[in-house]
């Protein structure tokens, strides 16, 4: 059974359920994770060079929401590539009723054995994915993929201070290990063999606005559409715990996104 797909990192207590819930969960909703159309081209605007030639890659892409704003602002063909056959179904619905079929394509795969070609790749894109496979590690390993001269641009949590109240260091040290400062985030790009670009700090409506208010009113509904199912109401709580974490410990933690580009 595949690994959480909960943008919570909760990976610990989301693992054990049913995945067919947590893919039901996420469906309904616009992005997996915090993220914003804004951030998105905000990330593009340090990219350079694309074309309608140019082969783009959306790692763990979900349902696509970031996706479908890079096509739409982008030149080039993007494979969204996720574990999930649930949200390969939806991205590539949403593809095609956005019209963008003949340049967007989802496959099912796993980020550990991504089917591309060395050097084929223009850019690689991720928005908060990679922790799955690990910050370190996916950088390093998908930059075969990418020519020389290519682009990666990946959002990932990060601390925003040197050190932080206990309960959520422990909170996410338990979800994520790997979870650093930006410098050290900085470093390891550069250490992989990389040129660091850009990186920026996401705006905290793409936590809010973007990510945990929509979930609101469809966690009703999903406890509705699960009366008595404990694994349910366990990953609604989760969602929720998350969401009041987030607000609690917002100065010491967030997402970034990094550009970088392949020697
Ligand atoms: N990029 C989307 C967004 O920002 O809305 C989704 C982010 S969501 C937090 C993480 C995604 O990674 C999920 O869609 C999940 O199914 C996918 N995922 C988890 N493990 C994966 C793996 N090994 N290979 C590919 N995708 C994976």
């Amino acid at each position: 059974q595949p690994k959480g797909v909960s943008m919570t990192h909760e990976t610990h207590s989301i693992h054990d359920f049913d995945y067919r819930l947590i893919c039901e969960y996420f469906a309904s909703v616009e992005r997996q994770g915090p993220g914003s159309p804004e951030v998105t081209l905000k990330a593009l605007g340090f990219i350079d060079g694309l074309t309608p030639a140019s082969r783009i890659a959306d790692i763990g892409c979900g349902t696509g929401g970031q996706t479908r704003v890079l096509a739409e602002h982008a030149p080039g063909t993007i494979i969204g590539l996720d574990l999930f056959p649930d949200f390969i179904h939806s991205f590539n619905a949403k593809a095609q009723a956005a019209g963008l079929q003949d340049r967007v394509q989802g496959v099912v795969g796993s980020m550990e054995t991504l089917p591309f070609a060395d050097e084929e790749l223009d850019l690689i894109w991720s928005e908060g994915a990679i922790y799955n496979i690990g910050f370190e590690r996916g950088i390093r390993e998908w930059r075969r993929f990418l020519k020389p001269g290519g682009y990666l641009a990946v959002s990932e949590a990060c601390w925003f201070t040197e050190s932080r109240p206990e309960e959520i260091e422990r909170f996410w040290v338990d979800a994520y290990p790997e979870i650093d400062t930006l410098a050290n985030k900085v470093q390891q790009i550069q250490q992989a063999g990389y040129v660091p670009v850009a990186n920026f700090i996401l705006p905290e409506n793409c936590w809010t606005d973007h990510f945990y208010t929509p979930q609101v009113p469809m966690q009703e509904r999903f406890l509705q559409q699960h009366p008595g199912n404990a694994a349910a109401a366990d990953l609604v709580a989760e969602q929720r715990r998350e969401a009041q974490l987030y607000q609690r410990y917002k100065a010491y933690y967030g997402y970034a996104f990094f550009v970088a580009r392949k020697l």
